[in-house]
């Protein structure tokens, strides 16, 4: 398979070379030239089948050979290690809870999955120089990432993130690894961060120096593995006998890589009725929709925080799966609310339920419940767990929320931090620092 760019479609390379530089030049995004549909024979079994035997499948079908077979059924079955269950909170409303993972976020399922895959080309090349992952965070990321490509061999990771906006146990989960791990603390705020990646990879003495790539959903290593949940959370509908060819899944957005991950699914061809993608105040996307114009803006502050993204990355990748303003309208509706909607939302599922949302999983809850007709089935993805943004839930709830073991030994452990302002010279000089 070859990927081509976003911006330049004649331009194509083949998926080591999509994963290892990231971005295309002129800063497009990787996509499959061809997306074709699984055979139906596929999607009538998928209720037999476990969760690593749908990734596999997947897998396999998306990458058409590149990988060599027995590596990707290992690579899919290490990064699928953890259950993916769906619970159904109301009648045809269900959830499909993606935090189980080691950092308690969806974003582990992306980010093992690169890091899996990353070992593979560096086990396959002799000689092979160190490659360089940079990610801009606003939390959740560079969690994710730092775990996933932790001691992967022949990969350093430096992860960006604001000074002061993530908090400081989300800090914890990246900045007390060490080891191939760097924390970069930015003094400017996510969209610096965001910037000052994307000018380092277009940066042509730096990515020859450093071989230079990125571990955001702007690398097409995050986003395949991300279809493997959406045809898993349909089995799972086949499986409980869920008389429901056709699902509505709510996705909380902030860069839209979870969107184009679910476009993609869709493509490939799980049926899905439509989507259904919700934002908070930083509600780019949904101006999109309403008016068919793309305008970023600077983010602003939420209690939903990895969803404050003014300028979503994966924007050119939507049009791309869907062709136009049209057919982006028919595939997905979008909605927006603010922290009071969430805090509601948040209150009244526990008390009517018993099922306690953290606020990005709770904002695709209150979009799904907007948009779901009578008779539909609807998924909402719950994107993170409770315990992960704790005092932001325990201050809506006013109760306790347990810590997750997970989080509680990093947050004890010595954290090494290197802070930089947010001008790309600074940035630059750092890195050609870190060349050997
Ligand atoms: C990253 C993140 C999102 C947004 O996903 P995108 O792919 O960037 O749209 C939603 N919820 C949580 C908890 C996240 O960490």
């Amino acid at each position: 398979m070859r990927y081509y760019s976003t911006s330049d479609a004649s331009h194509t390379v083949p998926l080591e070379h999509a994963v290892l530089h990231g971005l295309a030049p002129g800063g497009g995004l990787y996509m499959p030239q061809t997306i074709a549909p699984l055979p139906e024979a596929f999607l009538r079994n998928l209720a037999a089948m476990s969760l690593p035997e749908i990734g596999y499948a997947v897998a396999n079908y998306a990458l058409q050979g590149d990988v060599e077979a027995n590596a990707l059924h290992d690579i899919v079955t290490e990064t699928l290690s953890f259950p993916i269950p769906l619970v159904e909170i109301a009648p045809g409303r269900y959830v499909l809870e993606l935090f189980h993972g080691p950092t308690m976020c969806f974003k582990d399922i992306g980010a093992r999955f690169m890091g899996r895959l990353l070992r593979y080309f560096h086990d396959r090349h002799y000689g092979w120089s160190d490659i360089h992952v940079l990610v801009a965070t606003s939390g959740d990321t560079g969690a994710a990432v730092a775990s996933g490509l932790l001691d992967v061999p022949g990969v350093r990771l430096t992860v960006l993130y604001p000074q002061e906006q993530i908090s400081y146990a989300q800090e914890a989960q990246f900045a007390s690894l060490g080891r191939n791990v760097t924390a970069l603390e930015v003094k400017g705020n996510y969209d610096d961060c965001k910037r000052l990646v994307a000018e380092a990879l277009l940066d042509g003495e730096l990515t020859r120096e450093l071989h230079l790539t990125t571990a955001t959903t702007v690398n097409i290593a995050r986003l395949l593995p991300q279809t493997f949940y959406y045809f898993y959370a349909y089995a799972q509908l086949l499986a409980a006998g869920a008389d429901t060819p056709q699902i509505v899944f709510s996705v909380p957005s902030a860069n839209l890589g979870n969107l184009a991950s679910g476009l993609l699914a869709q493509r490939m061809g799980l049926p899905v009725k439509r989507f259904v993608s919700v934002e908070n105040r930083n509600n780019i996307f949904y101006n999109y929709i309403r008016t068919g114009r793309f305008t970023p803006r600077d983010s602003v502050y939420s209690i939903a925080p990895a969803l404050d993204a003014g300028n979503p990355t994966n924007f050119p990748r939507i049009t791309a799966l869907t062709g136009s303003h049209e057919q982006t309208c028919r595939d997905v509706h979008a909605y927006c609310f603010d922290d009071s909607d969430i805090a509601q939302t948040m209150r009244q599922v526990y008390a009517r339920h018993d099922y306690q949302f953290d606020p990005h999983s709770a904002i695709a809850w209150r979009g799904l419940e907007a948009d779901l007709g009578d008779g539909e089935t609807g998924v909402s993805l719950a994107t993170a767990h409770p315990g992960k943004f704790r005092t932001i839930v325990e201050d809506i709830m006013n109760r306790e929320i347990p810590l997750p073991a997970s989080l509680a030994r990093s947050l004890s452990a010595p954290r090494r931090v290197t802070t930089i302002t947010n001008g790309f010279n600074a940035f630059r000089r750092y890195l050609l620092s870190q060349a050997q």
